[in-house]
């Protein structure tokens, strides 16, 4: 079985590296125009918080974070924290909204989560001097991608895995140049490519810091809020979410909204030494997609055995990272549940 996985971000080598895993026999290669550092993870914090998923339900968001979250952790045990880039860090996620924050059911899933008491409010008011209104605070992981894919696609190669640096300009490329399974996971090149116009940037400018005594995480969760994300050697201060916003150019006044709102919120990032400022798109969508399709004509030698012949999984918004594991692992049951493929196998 010839296996071809569309794109190189956290979601292509996540899913890649699951199915190679799970089907050693397989051949399964991995086609981009763009691999770690430059997709779209790799400026990223790589913080576990789901963020930006459009109506893509919360059940779905909690299963698929839950075996994200709990694979972190098996690698956090494993002592393998600094090759892969992995922090385990106290957060807080607050609102100016009097409304307050709902009880996602994502908090189960971080450790020590507890919305904020008043008292707690009170005091965190006084010393951010803000007038935040609810809030919750817990621990969780970042996973920067920066370090994290080298190490996943490492992992990937030493199992078999083939990369290839190709623009690939419809999946049905692949099926003529023999694959019998694609697995599309081009993040905001679904709309070129499968032709998805409700996939759409969500455009994220953040600045790179030098800030080492910076060692918690502050979200604000408001439509003009800023976050802090302290990462191994330096601290991202964000940002901006713009929707259907292609400028992938930093802009000033969004730099200037960085720095003034992560500098109210911590005085002491003043004088930090800034390294770099970055934007990225967020592959946005009104729900991730992760079906399986038959495209073309179904006449490749493969598909009738699988009854598909590509298993799309794209559309993660601002929480790729967060949802990575378990949405490859959804892939892996689309391929396993075949029930012809069973009998194949
Ligand atoms: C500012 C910012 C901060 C973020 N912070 C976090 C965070 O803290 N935690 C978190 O979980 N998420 C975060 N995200 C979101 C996360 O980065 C994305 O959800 C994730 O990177 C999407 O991964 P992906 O693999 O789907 O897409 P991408 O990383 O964009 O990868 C797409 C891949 O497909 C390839 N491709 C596309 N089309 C084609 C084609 N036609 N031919 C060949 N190859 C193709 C590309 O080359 C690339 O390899 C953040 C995003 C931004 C912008």
């Amino acid at each position: 079985m010839r296996v071809a996985v569309v794109g190189a971000g956290v979601i292509g080598v996540t899913s890649a590296l699951a199915v190679k895993n799970a089907f050693s026999q397989f051949e399964v290669r991995v086609f981009a125009d763009k691999f770690s550092p430059d997709t779209t993870g790799d400026g990223s914090a790589g913080l576990w918080s789901p963020y930006l998923l459009g109506n893509t339900p919360s059940d779905k968001i909690s299963e698929w974070g839950g075996i994200t979250h709990r694979w972190l952790e098996t690698f956090w045990k494993a002592g393998l924290a600094s090759e892969i880039g992995l922090s385990l860090i106290p957060i807080y996620r607050v609102t100016h909204d009097p409304h307050g924050c709902h009880a996602p059911n994502w908090t189960k899933l971080v450790y020590g989560a507890h919305r904020l008491s008043s008292k707690e409010l009170e005091k965190l008011n006084e010393q951010y001097k803000e007038n935040y209104k609810d809030g919750w605070m817990f621990v969780t992981y970042t996973a920067e991608p920066v370090r994290l894919l080298p190490w996943l696609t490492k992992r990937f190669l030493e199992a078999g895995g083939k990369l290839r640096n190709r623009k690939i300009y419809a999946l049905s490329e692949l099926i003529d140049d023999g694959y019998d399974l694609i697995i599309n996971c081009s993040g905001l090149g679904a709309r070129e490519l499968v032709g998805d116009n409700t996939v759409i940037p969500i455009r994220g400018q953040v600045v790179r810091v030098t800030a080492p005594w910076v060692m918690h995480g502050f979200l604000e969760d408001d439509d003009h809020g800023n976050y802090i994300i302290p990462n191994f050697d330096s601290v991202v201060l964000g940002g901006t979410h713009q929707e259907n916003d292609f400028d992938c150019t930093p802009r000033k006044e969004d730099s200037e909204f960085i720095r003034n709102g992560c500098c109210r919120i911590l005085p002491s990032l003043k004088s930090v030494e800034e390294r770099k400022k970055w934007v990225g798109f967020r592959p946005s969508r009104p729900q991730i997609r992760i079906e399986a399709e038959v495209i073309g004509s179904p006449k490749g030698r493969e598909v009738m055995v699988l009854e598909m012949n590509v298993i799309h999984n794209y559309g993660h918004g601002g929480s790729g990272v967060t949802l990575s594991w378990g949405c490859a692992l959804d892939v892996l049951k689309i391929i396993e549940n075949t029930k012809r493929l069973k009998s194949h196998l």
